[in-house]
């Protein structure tokens, strides 16, 4: 079928159109041409014809009527008929009145002498018709042309001229000419078909070559250019295309990138995104989406997301529509996932016309955020707590004084020594707060200094010695051996230290001991630790002895004058400084807080 396909071409039908316009023009030319040429070398034929039979019965109409007496006409009628007509292919024959032949000039029928001639246009000759002439095909199938003309003499009709001529070789001549115009015609055609082809091929060259490009910059290679072959409408077509080319690459490359963009910022997103179609079904989502819920993202396609979040159907249409746009959600991640605290926030998208076609839904991780503000509560709540028992006492205290108790001798400074203590503990309570709250928003920098250990250890001694002579509590300081000096800020140090030693003598009975041990650790930090045999902190709490306001035993731990702050407080000056505070203890047999800090200045701001 490769012909078929052939023909369908462009190239085919130009061809064609050509050859058929060719051959159509030399048709009506040919016949056209042929036919004049063969009618006028007919009448040239027929003129010539009846000329001669004209001179021949002018010559022979004296003969014929008579003539010169001495003469034999059948004679002289032969010389002027062999003499004056010689012609190939014709016969003349010089008839009398009555039909019948005098003579002729074709020796083979000379046995027609003396005979008639019967034929029709001889008859009408001799009736005195001039113009007589008759197309006839011999016996043999020669074309033959026949004249016959009146002998006049004196307005008398004597005889006729006779002249039957073969056409053949008029015919032949036309045969030729033919031929030459049929080979004339086959040459054109020829000449036309491969003109046709030259000329074609110049077209559907550059065309060819478009159709490719085409097929190339569908199937996304927008390198490839389209020669330009001239300047004509289809150079400028060709031109037209690579411009259309290069601006559809830059468009696309365009559209990658933002594509890629939009793809990136999703996929680095630290919130999850889930788009979905109008009927909730899930149709993209991010990886961080997939994450947060414990599935691929492939895995989800389709699916809906109300289930998916465990959201009911008329909260999922809800929030779909946007008539609620965000809700807070304990999710459990698969089957074995840790809950967490998740935000969903909806924001449907409008299309102008059509409305609502799906919805972008955003899956925010709030655990630590829920936690942040479940502390801040528990925080403001604690510290209104802490402050409003002072405060209750001190009122308490003031009304029963101004009921009289100023004027009793012994209850009055006993109350005046409690407002004292509340007032007191007030005080260091919100001192502490300010303290930590400074350290929070890093408002408080180190000033570092070389400090010496040792010393500092007997420094803190020295200002508990009161206390623990008191308490009749014995001391140890135990330096290891390399432990010098440090980089330290020799304040916040020295306010862990009181408070850990506060601690120790606060929870620490009679006759106890406190050792305060110093050493270098394997890593190179210098370690420092309190270790008391006092009460101990039950297991339970440890975890959360580190936290603000987190006493083991709220009542007694506040009779002490303890603010619940102190440990904290501890722990984020020892952060401060780049190191790290532990506790362990034992109930009934005692404490031991560690904690370290680097010794020389890394870690930790320096002033
Ligand atoms: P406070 O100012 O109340 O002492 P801290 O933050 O210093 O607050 O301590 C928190 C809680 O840890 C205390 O209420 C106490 O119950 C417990 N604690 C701290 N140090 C010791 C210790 N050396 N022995 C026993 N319990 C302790």
């Amino acid at each position: 079928m490769k012909w078929l396909s052939f023909f369908r071409t462009i190239q085919a039908k130009v061809i064609i159109i050509y050859v058929l316009l060719i051959l159509i023009a030399m048709q009506l030319i040919g016949v056209y041409f042929v036919s004049a040429m063969k009618n006028s070398l007919t009448s040239n034929f027929t003129t010539d014809l009846q000329e001669r039979a004209e001179l021949m019965s002018v010559l022979a109409a004296k003969t014929l009527a008579g003539g010169e007496p001495d003469e034999n006409p059948e004679e002289s009628l032969q010389v002027m008929v062999s003499n004056l007509f010689n012609m190939d292919g014709a016969e003349i024959q010089v008839l009398d009145a009555t039909g019948k032949v005098l003579t002729t000039s074709l020796l083979s029928h000379a046995d027609y002498v003396g005979n008639k001639n019967t034929q029709t246009v001889v008859s009408r000759a001799l009736q005195g018709i001039v113009d007589n002439e008759e197309y006839i095909i011999d016996d043999d199938g020669t074309r033959k042309k026949v004249v016959a003309k009146p002998v006049i003499h004196n307005g008398k009709i004597v005889g006729a001229i006779y002249i039957v001529a073969s056409m053949s070789e008029l015919y032949g001549t036309m045969q030729r000419i033919n031929s030459i115009f049929i080979s004339g015609i086959l040459l054109a055609l020829g000449l036309t078909a491969v003109l046709g082809v030259i000329l074609s091929h110049t077209i559907t060259h550059p065309i060819k070559e478009l159709t490719r490009h085409a097929r190339a910059v569908a199937e996304g290679r927008f390198t490839e250019k389209t020669p330009v072959f001239g300047s004509d409408e289809i150079g400028q077509l060709s031109q037209t295309f690579n411009y259309m080319t290069s601006r559809l690459r830059e468009a696309l490359s365009q559209n990658e990138e933002e594509k890629e963009k939009l793809a990136s910022i999703l996929t680095n997103m630290s919130d999850g995104v889930i788009a979905t179609d109008e009927a909730g079904r899930i149709i993209l989502m991010n990886r961080r989406a997939g994450q947060m819920l414990g599935v691929e993202g492939e895995e989800l396609a389709g699916r809906e997301i109300g289930p998916l979040l465990g959201l009911s159907e008329i909260e999922a249409e809800s929030l779909a529509r946007g008539v609620s746009d965000s809700k807070l959600l304990e999710f459990t991640p698969g089957e074995s996932g840790q809950p967490f605290m998740m935000r969903v926030t909806f924001t449907p998208i409008h299309r102008r016309e059509i409305g609502i076609t799906g919805t972008i839904a955003v899956l925010q991780d709030v655990t630590e955020q829920e936690k942040l503000e479940a502390s801040r509560r528990e925080f403001v709540a604690n510290v209104s707590h802490e402050l409003r028992t002072p405060l209750t006492t001190i009122k308490s205290y003031t009304e029963a004084l101004e009921d009289g108790a100023l004027e009793d001798k012994q209850m009055g400074p006993r109350f005046v020594g409690v407002i004292q203590n509340e007032t007191g503990r007030m005080i260091r309570l919100v001192t502490d707060l300010l303290h930590l709250s400074r350290m929070d928003s890093k408002e408080s920098a180190l000033r570092k200094q070389r400090v010496d250990i040792v010393e500092m250890l007997e420094d803190v001694e020295d200002r508990f010695s009161f206390q623990m002579q008191q308490k009749n509590v014995h001391t140890i300081i135990d330096a290891k051996p390399g432990v010098s000096t440090a980089m330290l800020d020799r304040d916040g140090i020295d306010q862990v230290l009181d408070n850990l030693i506060s601690n120790a003598l606060k929870y620490t009975p009679d006759g106890g001991t406190i050792t305060m041990e110093a050493d270098i650790t394997e890593d190179g930090m210098l370690s420092l630790s309190v270790e008391d045999t006092g009460i101990g902190i039950p297991k339970k709490d440890l975890d959360r002895i580190f936290e603000r306001f987190y006493r083991v035993d709220k009542a007694r731990t506040r009779n002490m004058g303890g603010t619940g702050l102190g440990l904290s407080i501890a722990r984020e000056i020892v952060r401060v400084h780049g190191g790290s505070i532990s506790l362990q203890s034992e109930l009934e047999k005692g404490t031991k807080v560690t904690f370290t800090l680097p010794l020389n200045d890394e870690g930790g701001a320096t002033e």
